[in-house]
């Protein structure tokens, strides 16, 4: 099934933005949930994440950090808060690029924090630049993850870390290949998901050495339920904008993929060797 190209992605969340808001919150990941009985919200479930996956790397002073992906700038607010550390965030929405910009304004870190519209397949930034490149949920929109993982080595000095949160393959009772083939037609090709030994073989041959993987598929899944709720009460807002059809299909989505035992997510880190 045909990918989105990049510049499609970029236009569909230029043009859903104020959507995206009411459906997601400031955070465009999922969120973290210990258990059933665990009622946290939803933003403090998301801010949970970027917390796990930033527990799994080493963040020191100073630290140059590449937000891949960067969606209006929540996580790389949160991550500059906690650490002395400078990011660039980069998107492939121009809108999403001047919301993070204002919302770093705003939390008075501008100083340390930019953005700017780019490819990830097409790094605008020179060899051995960053210490720390981070991908939170962003990576499955990309046309060749590979390939972003190789500009990821590319820009990182020797003994950079690279934090992923992705979405991943769990083997299912009639085996990978017919979940993953499910995952791809529901999501009309927007989730291309790949099994870990296939993903960190991928990490591999772009020049890094795995650090940490944690499977957090059981911890996410939530969020989906959670999204089709919140979807399903924005149907108003949302069939104008795109359509009674694309409402239903999209809602169906969020449900089929919260009963999906293939589609997991996965932390996972690596270092560049130096
Ligand atoms: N990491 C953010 C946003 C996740 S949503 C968060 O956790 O809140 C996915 C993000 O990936 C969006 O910002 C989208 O614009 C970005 N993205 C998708 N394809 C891209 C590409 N080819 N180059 C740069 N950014 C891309």
């Amino acid at each position: 099934m045909k990918k989105p190209t990049p510049n499609e992605i970029g236009q569909g969340y230029d043009a859903f933005t104020d959507l995206l808001d009411q459906l997601w919150g400031e955070n465009l990941h999922h969120g973290y949930w210990e258990d059933a009985s665990d009622d946290v919200s939803v933003k403090d479930a998301a801010d949970r994440l970027t917390d796990k996956l930033a527990g799994l790397l080493t963040i020191e002073p100073g630290d140059r950090l590449l937000d891949l992906g960067c969606g209006i700038g929540e996580p790389a607010i949160r991550l500059a808060t906690a650490h002395k550390i400078e990011i660039v965030g980069v998107s492939i929405s121009g809108r999403q690029v001047e919301r993070a910009h204002d919302r770093a304004v705003s939390a008075g870190l501008a100083d340390r924090l930019s953005f700017q519209l780019a490819d990830a397949m097409d790094l605008p930034f020179p060899e051995e630049s960053f210490d720390i490149v981070w991908a939170l949920e962003s990576l499955h929109h990309m046309p060749d993850r590979a390939h972003v993982l190789r500009q990821a080595t590319r820009v990182l000095r020797p003994g950079g870390r690279v934090a992923i949160g992705d979405f991943m393959l769990q083997p299912s009772a009639d085996g990978y290949e017919a979940g993953a083939a499910r995952v791809n037609e529901a999501s009309k090709g927007v989730l291309s998901v790949i099994g870990r030994d296939a993903y960190l073989a991928m990490i591999r041959e772009a020049g890094l050495v795995p650090v940490a993987s944690e499977d957090v598929s059981r911890h996410t899944r939530p969020s989906w339920v959670k999204a089709g709720e919140r979807f399903a009460a924005l149907r108003e807002q949302a069939v104008p904008h795109i359509g009674e059809e694309q409402f239903d299909l999209t809602l169906a989505r969020f449900r089929a993929f919260s009963e999906e035992p293939a589609l997991g997510y996965a932390l996972l880190t690596a270092r560049k060797p130096s």
